[in-house]
């Protein structure tokens, strides 16, 4: 552990050029997704990096877990997605750390794919938005965009929106089950809406390296992506799950926990491999 915490502190995080916008989609439910979202986040902030996190699930968990405050009233994604309001009015700062903010989320969002259904555009109402906030934030280096577990018009949002694509992945049995319906949304999304959305990285989530069964799904991970699949796997850990409840991240709750520590390497190879491609 003291020599894994030492390989970070000297390690290079290149911070890239221009900004990486990256969307956490798995429609399979409780697989990790918001996990990474916030931690990679916060592990990218820590490191020096200009990070925005939109929370784009009605269930507002990656909001919680970033200590921001998203009762109903709130100015939120919702608002964005639907009253046509700025990203720059409705993003806060993160108490984990200043250079991470937050476009929260609220309960309202969950009628808002059917609100959005018969809009002109309405597969481009996140990408429009972000774009005009990226013209005033040029110095920010990452957005993570949550999504909820469906493929539905806010994650078609979210894909149209991103620069790139991460799935997490849990260790588990029926860990492939609906990738390939995922993967042909993304191949869609390609061809008519994104041509420049590129699937760059796979996770694993809840990985427990001493059962046979984590061993037997990383390996068919990487043998159905070896380009995207990351060295670092993140642990299983009660630590991870308990941070929530702490309106905190792991990497802030419990910095030198294997899940942070975890977290804070996946976050060095997704930068190293960023740079390098
Ligand atoms: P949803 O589909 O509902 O949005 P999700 O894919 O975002 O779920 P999470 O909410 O991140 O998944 O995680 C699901 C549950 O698993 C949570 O209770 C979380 O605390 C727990 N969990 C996630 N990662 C880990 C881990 N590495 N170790 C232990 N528990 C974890
Ligand atoms: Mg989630």
């Amino acid at each position: 552990m003291a020599r894994r915490r030492r390989e970070l502190e000297s390690a290079d995080i290149p911070l890239p050029r221009d900004t990486r916008v990256i969307t956490v989609v798995n429609q399979k439910g409780g697989v990790g997704k918001t996990t990474t979202a916030v931690n990679l986040a916060a592990s990218f902030a820590q490191a020096g990096a200009n990070v925005l996190l939109i929370d784009l699930d009605p269930q507002g968990n990656a909001s919680t877990a970033l200590g921001i405050d998203h009762h109903a009233d709130i100015v939120s994604s919702y608002d964005v997605m639907i009253d046509g309001a700025e990203i720059a009015g409705t993003v806060q700062a993160s108490p984990e750390d200043e250079r991470l903010s937050c476009l929260p989320s609220t309960i309202h969002l969950a009628g808002a794919d059917l609100e959005l259904a018969t809009r002109d555009r309405r597969e481009f109402v996140l990408r429009d938005a972000l774009q005009d906030y990226l013209m005033e934030r040029e110095d920010l280096h990452y957005v993570f965009i949550d999504c909820p577990p469906s493929l539905g018009l806010l994650t078609i949002n979210a894909f149209t929106a991103a620069t790139e694509v991460m799935i997490p992945i849990q260790s588990e049995y029926y860990a492939l089950e609906g990738v390939t319906q995922l993967l042909d949304t993304i191949h869609r999304i390609q061809q008519h809406l994104n041509p420049q959305l590129d699937l760059s990285t796979v996770v694993l989530t809840m990985y427990d390296g001493r059962t046979i069964l984590s061993k037997q799904v990383a390996d068919e991970v990487r043998k159905h992506f070896p380009e995207q699949a990351l060295e670092t796997v993140i642990p299983r850990s009660v630590r991870v799950s308990e941070a929530p409840g702490f309106g905190q991240t792991v990497v802030t709750y419990d910095p030198n926990s294997p899940g942070a520590l975890s977290y804070r390497e996946a976050a060095k190879e997704i930068a190293q491999r960023g740079v390098a491609r």
